[in-house]
């Protein structure tokens, strides 16, 4: 063909298209304000999607614990450290059409399993010595039908209902994180419809992500050991598995998960005591070696993305205003 010959892959259209590009994304629960590990690890994810040419989305993950006036707050917290997001905003309880639609392909494949055990059965079997810390033990995995309805006449006979887990078709799931490098870990037959019948969040965190086209999760890295069953199942619901990065958590001096009770560590907080968000993002830009930071732009334009550090980041809530 020569060169001035009309082509039928223009850039809608097979040969020579550019494919659209992925995305990275923040998905705050909606259950308090975001305190400065929050909106670090946002920055982090704003910042690897942008630098490896992604879109970045937003989505809110209200499933489970709200607290009214939270969302708004954190995007608008958000927004005031420089951070901008592409197309709306996703509302996880909007999708519940879509995660039933998941669950349905789950049971036809026969990739999950009615359970009717109570959190304290999981809690007491899940000691045993086989099962991985915090890991569904099994108990209900592999009974026979007779024993099934048995079990599920028993609690309706309480007025409960069954959940449904997921049959994890391989002990193990390797994941490719760019900070961990490639990530093997057990897969839980985690709950994906919970006993009141709604979908459950491991359950619809895979599925919109899938949906906004992310594929590329920055989060923090408590969430590491929940990847290799998360992207299990996006195999399983044939949805692209995302590429991960687990960032490190705030954590206060002596060691603990960083905590709004912890003192002045949200953006009100701060602003309470004469912090700027500018401010605030100097500090978070300090903290990850990039001093004199005023915008988020400025620790994207400098951060060295492979180079960070792998350790947490340890926070002293300040009690007064910023250095100068
Ligand atoms: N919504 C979760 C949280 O705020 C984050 C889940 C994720 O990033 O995959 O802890």
């Amino acid at each position: 063909m020569s060169p001035s010959a009309p082509s039928p892959s223009g850039p809608l259209h097979g040969r020579g298209r550019v494919p659209a590009p992925g995305a990275g994304r923040f998905a705050p629960s909606p259950s308090g304000d975001l305190h400065v590990g929050n909106l670090r690890t946002a920055v982090l994810a704003w910042t690897w999607a942008r630098r490896t040419g992604r879109r970045f989305v937003m989505r809110i993950e209200d499933i489970d614990r709200v607290l009214p006036g939270a969302a708004e707050r954190q995007l608008e917290d958000l927004a005031a450290i420089g951070l901008d997001w592409d197309g709306e905003v996703l509302v996880q309880s909007t999708r519940s059409q879509a995660h039933r639609a998941a669950l349905e392909r789950l049971v036809r494949a026969g990739d999950v399993f009615e359970c009717y055990c109570s959190r304290r059965d999981v809690r007491e079997a899940s000691s045993a010595p086989h099962v991985p810390p915090g890991h569904y033990p099994g108990t209900c995995l592999d009974l026979t039908e007779d024993q099934r309805r048995e079990r599920r006449a028993r609690l309706a006979a309480q007025g409960r209902r069954p959940s449904l887990r997921l049959r994890a078709p391989a002990p193990t799931w390797t994941v490719h994180d760019e900070l961990h490098g490639d990530f093997t870990g057990p897969v839980d037959h985690f709950v994906v419809q919970r006993s009141d019948g709604v979908p459950a969040y491991n359950l619809a965190v895979v599925v919109d992500d899938g949906f906004q086209g992310v594929d590329q999760v920055t989060r923090g890295d408590d969430l590491l050991g929940q990847a290799p069953g998360q992207a299990c199942l996006a195999s399983l619901l044939g949805i692209p598995v995302p590429d991960y990065v687990h960032v490190p958590l705030a954590v206060t001096r002596g060691g603990t998960r960083l905590a709004k009770r912890d003192g002045a560590v949200t953006l009100a907080d701060l602003r309470g005591l004469g912090w700027s968000p500018a401010d605030v993002v100097g500090w978070i830009g300090e903290s990850l070696g990039i001093p004199g930071a005023r915008t988020a732009s400025d620790i994207e334009e400098a951060l060295d993305l492979h180079a960070m550090s792998l350790r947490p980041w340890v926070v002293e809530p300040p009690v007064g205003p910023p250095h100068p």
